[in-house]
């Protein structure tokens, strides 16, 4: 979900943004206004994420699965190895994509063991010398899986997809090489990845790389090569500046972790629920679960729906149940899916 707030301020300037008598969807995106806007979420951005002057913010389309392909293509030559930690289905997606561009992926960590609901104790993931990067998922979407740390991989640079947990806490953004994610979940609408590079990887890009992924000449043209996501664009600057309001980033994380530590507690205590995430590798923002009698979830589903309690059906590739509770979820949703919860297992126990 959006910040309600957020979608009724876009709703009333709809119709005239600015003061331009059009649309921020109609505006040209060369226009005075449009350049503004951009300037502007770009700038919060850097301020909420304490993001370091020698890193740049480009706004591409393609979403993170874009940025599978777009890494590789920045950062590696063929033949080059390049590191993957796996911790679940995305990171296991952008190793499979890295496979298209002739490189040499080597999973140095794989918690398949685990049935990916764990992620590997601290200090031990080691990067392969002389690798282009090791790229890692620090929270897995559709198994919860959440890193409690950031892997230290010495002079081979970081490469993070933060699709699902972006703006959920504070972030050392100087331990990174790139940091991408898709802006379907804490950042808006779908349509765009951010991605925020160091300006030292910035010309290593793959002769051919289309123009429209290439750091250097997205970075080059602020962002604006091509017609951007306006409407993205716009919006993540309006959640960035809720994002302020909530207390920024050291706010949003007491929020956030008090949702899921009261939602992983109810868990805990139930004999008819449960989730199979080690303590230590709990998603703040995905939280899946599951009871004991399988055949009984499509019901759950249907009846939390009614109850006005929706997209809780796990993902299609597992089944159970999962809880998204990003940013603009309040606790006061989940105490409510809890509710529920407790009246469903009185009547099905
Ligand atoms: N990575 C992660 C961690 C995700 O959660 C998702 C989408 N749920 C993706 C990548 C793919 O993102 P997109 O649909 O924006 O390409």
């Amino acid at each position: 979900m959006m910040p309600l707030e957020v979608l009724e301020q876009a709703q009333a300037e709809l119709p005239d943004w600015q003061h331009t008598g059009m649309s921020v969807a109609e505006v040209s995106h060369r226009s005075k206004e449009f350049v503004a806007c951009a300037d502007h979420t770009q700038e919060l951005l850097r301020q909420i994420l304490g993001i370091p002057d020698n890193y740049r913010v480009l706004f591409i389309q393609g979403g993170a699965f874009g940025q599978f392909a777009g890494v590789p293509l920045n950062l590696s030559k063929p033949g080059d190895t390049v590191d993957f930690v796996l911790t679940g289905q995305w990171g296991t997606k952008a190793f499979k994509e890295a496979k298209r561009f002739g490189l040499n992926p080597i999973a140095v960590t794989d918690e398949k063991a685990s049935n990916y609901t764990t992620t590997p104790a601290q200090g031990t993931i080691q990067p392969t010398e002389g690798a282009a990067y090791l790229h890692y998922t620090p929270n897995e979407t559709i198994g919860g899986v959440e890193f409690g740390y950031i892997p230290e991989t010495g002079d081979v640079p970081l490469v993070a997809d933060m699709s699902s947990t972006i703006l959920s806490r504070p972030l050392d953004v100087s331990k990174f090489g790139v940091i991408y994610a898709g802006t379907q979940k804490n950042m808006g609408p779908a349509g765009m990845a951010v991605v925020i590079v160091r300006d030292d990887l910035l010309d290593r890009a793959r002769l051919d790389t289309p123009s429209i992924w290439s750091y250097q000449l997205m970075a080059e043209n602020n962002s604006m090569l091509n017609t951007p996501p306006t409407f993205s664009i716009y919006l993540l600057g309006k959640i960035l500046e809720w994002v302020i309001a909530q207390g920024g980033l050291d706010g949003l994380a007491v929020r956030n972790r008090t949702k899921a530590e009261t939602f992983y507690a109810f868990l805990d205590a139930s004999d008819f629920y449960s989730n199979p995430v080690a303590h230590d590798s709990r998603s703040w923002m995905n939280i899946p679960f599951l009871m004991a009698n399988a055949d009984l979830n499509k019901q759950f589903v249907a009846q939390a729906e009614q109850a006005g309690l929706t997209n809780l059906a796990g993902h299609r590739s597992v089944g159970g149940m999962r809880a998204s509770i990003y940013n603009a979820m309040p606790q006061a949703g989940v105490d409510a899916l809890i509710e529920f919860m407790k009246e469903f297992e009185r009547v099905h126990a």
